[in-house]
């Protein structure tokens, strides 16, 4: 039976329309066409395989199992995210322009909630969860131009190596609400998905992460569980927290903004988070903030992230931007699909719709899934030993590629892997794995049809984030 019969076969037996779907298939299966004698010799002239590179085969890499004690889903606290949201929305509004200073209704009712929870977590910890509630003033069109009052709260847990805890690693939501009124601090913003959500996903990472005993992560580098305001005015909050990372001399490894995390309402649930990275303005590199999408999709598998290139939906905003802008590694997990209805928007029925963000609207089981990828990731990264420095590609005009990079001395490295990748490809792949920081020539690979990135892989199996080899690409004399 030929395949063209044995396809128009099966869709007959789908009791479906034969004829109009095999046209259809046809269209986007051209290989399941009879190949024409003219095409079998188009294939010998266009399809003919590359020469292969390099030509005497690949090395065959060493590669370590990743980091045991993986987070299961089982572990996360689903009630405990809900009642934190919960609490969240029953401040009524968190305007960043409401007060902060009534306990029952405001941002200072939410920054409040989100301290007691800080503390009870801070108690399972040992003491070393460390809770700051950092003030600042922000002034802007949506201040009225005028300096306000705002807060935000951080959870920190400084890593155990002395020379990583400088690297700081942030997960962050952002509690303050708005309406469709922007300026106005007195309607109702119940913000559950926008973002108390992204909130309940950097709290629950802190408890994961921070708690004592069976399970405990010991990362080697700082942890930073931050609930942001003033995102709504203008990413103040975010602003503030770079400021103060760099104002305690900390490095920024990674940050992991989560702002819209909690629904998941699409038929076919549950589905992928989505994974927004901004590509950066180097030529032939990806931005650090693509290598950390990258990393944590590798981390937490295809299966959980749906990585997305791009910094953020069209005509919106994040709080991963002020990093990302300062050429820091930063992305942003928003849910898979978003009901504009419930976001931003003043509570109301409007022609039988129901306008405003409420908590009804959530998934929880969505959000927990969620909160583990964020903390899966979180705990390799920080296990993991700094990334490679100064990562340059070389040999530009010669049969081999090289690849240059520094590294500082750190016994509980295991050593470097290079990677590489087609230029149209979205991920790496392994090619070499060494033991030490120097000049590596990939003998018989060209500097021209493929990038190249290095890692560091711990002794625990944890790599670091990749870091592009770099290139001048000057004109020639
Ligand atoms: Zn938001």
């Amino acid at each position: 039976m030929t395949t063209r019969k044995k396809l128009a076969r099966s869709f007959a037996e789908l009791a479906l329309p034969s004829v109009v779907l095999f046209v259809n298939a046809s269209a986007v299966l051209p290989a399941l066409r009879d190949p024409s004698p003219q095409r079998t010799q188009d294939r010998r002239v266009l399809g003919a395989p590359d020469p292969a590179e390099p030509p005497q085969g690949k090395p065959a890499p060493k590669l370590l199992a990743r980091p045991a004690g993986a987070l299961s889903r089982r572990e996360v606290d689903e009630a405990g995210m809900r009642s934190l949201i919960e609490q969240l929305v029953a401040c009524g509004t968190r305007h960043s322009l409401s007060s902060w200073t009534d306990p029952k209704r405001g941002a200072g009712c939410g920054r409040d909630r989100i301290v007691a929870h800080l503390n009870e977590i801070a108690k399972n910890s040992g003491g070393k969860l460390q809770v700051v509630v950092d003030k600042f003033e922000a002034t802007g069109e949506r201040t009225n131009n005028k300096p306000a009052h705002m807060e935000n709260v951080y959870g920190v847990l400084p890593g155990s190596d002395p020379k990583l805890a400088k690297t700081v690693f942030i997960v962050s939501g952002h509690f303050d609400s708005i309406t469709s009124d922007l300026m106005n601090p007195n309607l109702d913003a119940a913000g559950a998905d926008d973002d108390a959500s992204g909130v309940a996903v950097s709290m629950e990472c802190a408890r994961l992460l921070s708690r004592m005993g069976p399970g405990a992560v010991g990362g080697r580098a700082t942890l930073l569980f931050a609930a942001v305001s003033g995102e709504e005015q203008r990413l103040y909050g975010a602003e503030r927290m770079l400021q103060w990372v760099k104002e305690q001399g900390y490095t920024v490894g990674g940050m992991l903004d989560n702002d819209i995390v909690g629904a998941d309402f699409a038929p076919g649930v549950p589905h992928r988070v989505r994974l927004f990275s901004g590509a950066g303005e180097q030529d032939d590199a990806d931005s650090p903030s693509r290598e950390l999408a990258r990393a944590i999709e590798e981390i937490d598998s295809r299966e959980a992230i749906r990585l997305i290139f791009s910094l953020d939906r069209l005509g919106r905003g994040g709080d991963h931007e002020p990093f990302y802008r300062a050429g820091l590694p930063a992305v942003r997990f928003t849910e898979p699909l978003e009901d504009y209805r419930h976001q931003h928007q003043t509570p109301r029925m409007e022609n039988g719709v129901e306008y405003g963000d409420r908590m009804k609207y959530l998934n929880l089981r969505f959000a927990g899934n969620v909160a583990r990828a964020n903390a899966e990731a979180l705990r390799q990264l920080v296990l993991a030993p700094a990334v490679p420095a100064t990562v340059k590609l070389g040999g530009g005009v010669t049969p081999d590629a090289k690849i240059t990079w520094g590294a500082e001395e750190d016994p509980e490295r295991a050593g470097f892997e290079i990677l590489w990748r087609e230029t149209t490809e979205p991920r790496w792949q392994v090619f070499q794995f060494v033991t030490s920081a120097r000049e590596t020539a990939l003998k018989g690979v060209s500097t021209d049809n493929h990038f190249f990135a290095v890692r560091s892989v711990g002794k625990n199996g944890a790599r670091s984030m990749a870091v592009a080899a770099s290139a001048p690409r000057a004109l020639p004399f």
